[in-house]
């Protein structure tokens, strides 16, 4: 069809003057860009409606890894109609109580003590049964929901962590915040603020993970919150690492404390000689900036002796631990309690 033929044309056209560098001031910027595409009449033949299926299709594009276009397809429609039924069920679920958290302890690999835990949210569905994060937390992003779940496992993390603390268990809570909450949330700082002083949990207790894409995202923004938090005591790691935008300034400039070796590298050693290689740099990369450095998807003996013999300190995996409900963390950490 010569229309979209034409507009997939103007999309190259536009996709290569808006990616050529251009500089303010000596220094060098660089935008991209995503165009979703939608013809008439295939598509529809009124603006509501074609500018809706342009928006499904530009969705597409950002999710191909930006600077791109793609033109509409029945199939989008269809999966964007999914997310929105997901979306709609998620805040049913919410109301419905059907969230908690689940809690992955951190072990001290040398001495075999637990230092810490993730808490990785979970939704038990009516119907469904337990649905993965992997496949609602990326529609929360796009709806915004992403700020009312993400503060609801703040709240009932900073809780939680109290009351090990007085039931004679200190560790450290890590809470995985999406680079969304940063973004669009203006409150974020006063949410995590008045979730810690509801709590009584002391600030240094509470560990947030943010990824390499998030601390690229709105460096400026970002910085600023994370030094007020910095300044309370709240600690930061990047999650995932290894596997976004590695920016080594970023690693330099954030008030960070540790860094999280993603699992994908963690998956194939000891044996693979490029992730042996990548995980030996990580580590001393980690020291040399003075961070801690904990190994994600931990699930072998021979992972854990590697790790330990390049110095990696912690690590956290089904080797030591799957996620558990709190109460059998709790048993868990009283079954431990002289290895705390
Ligand atoms: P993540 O933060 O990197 O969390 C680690 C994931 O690895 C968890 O998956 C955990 O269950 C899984 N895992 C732990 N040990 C092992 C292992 O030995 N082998 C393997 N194969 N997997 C292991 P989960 O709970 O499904 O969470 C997936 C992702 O969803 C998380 O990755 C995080 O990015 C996101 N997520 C989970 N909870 C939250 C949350 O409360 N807020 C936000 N924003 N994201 C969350
Ligand atoms: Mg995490
Ligand atoms: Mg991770």
């Amino acid at each position: 069809m010569q229309v979209a033929e034409d507009s997939g044309e103007v999309a190259q056209k536009i996709l290569k003057v808006i990616s050529e560098s251009f500089y303010i001031d000596g220094s060098q910027f660089d935008l991209s860009c995503s165009i979703g595409i939608s013809v008439c009449p295939n598509d529809g033949d009124d603006f509501d409606t074609l500018l809706k299926k342009a928006d499904t299709a530009l969705y597409q594009s950002k999710s191909c890894g930006r600077n791109t276009y793609q033109f509409f397809t029945t199939e989008m429609n269809q999966k964007a109609m999914l997310r929105m039924s997901l979306d709609i069920e998620m805040r049913r679920g919410y109301e419905l109580n059907e969230f908690s958290l689940f809690y992955q302890p951190q072990y001290e690999m040398a001495s075999g003590k637990i230092k810490g835990a993730e808490a990785l949210i979970r939704w038990h569905h009516a119907t469904k049964g337990y649905i993965s994060p992997i496949e609602f937390i990326s529609v929360a992003e796009d709806t915004g929901f992403i700020n009312t779940l993400g503060q609801f496992v703040i709240e009932r993390a900073c809780q939680q962590a109290k009351l090990w603390i007085e039931l004679g268990y200190p560790i450290v809570i890590a809470v995985n915040v999406s680079a969304v909450q940063f973004a669009n949330n203006n409150n974020l700082l006063e949410q995590i603020l008045s979730s810690l002083e509801r709590s009584g949990l002391p600030p240094n207790y509470l560990e947030l993970e943010l990824t390499e894409s998030t601390l690229a995202l709105q460096p400026d923004k970002l910085m600023q919150i994370m030094n007020q938090l910095r300044s309370c005591g709240v600690r930061f790691s990047v999650d995932d690492f290894g596997t976004g935008y590695s920016n080594l300034s970023y690693l330099k400039s954030f008030p960070l404390d540790k860094i999280k070796i993603d699992q994908s590298f963690v998956r194939d050693i000891p044996g693979d000689s490029h992730d042996e290689g990548l995980i030996k740099s990580i580590i001393s990369l980690a020291a040399s900036l003075e961070l801690n450095c904990i190994a994600e998807g931990v699930e072998t003996s021979d992972q854990v002796n590697f790790l330990i013999s390049l110095g990696c300190e912690e690590a956290q995996g089904y080797f030591f631990a799957r996620p558990l409900p709190s109460v059998e963390l709790t048993e868990l950490l009283t079954r431990y309690k002289s290895m705390l």
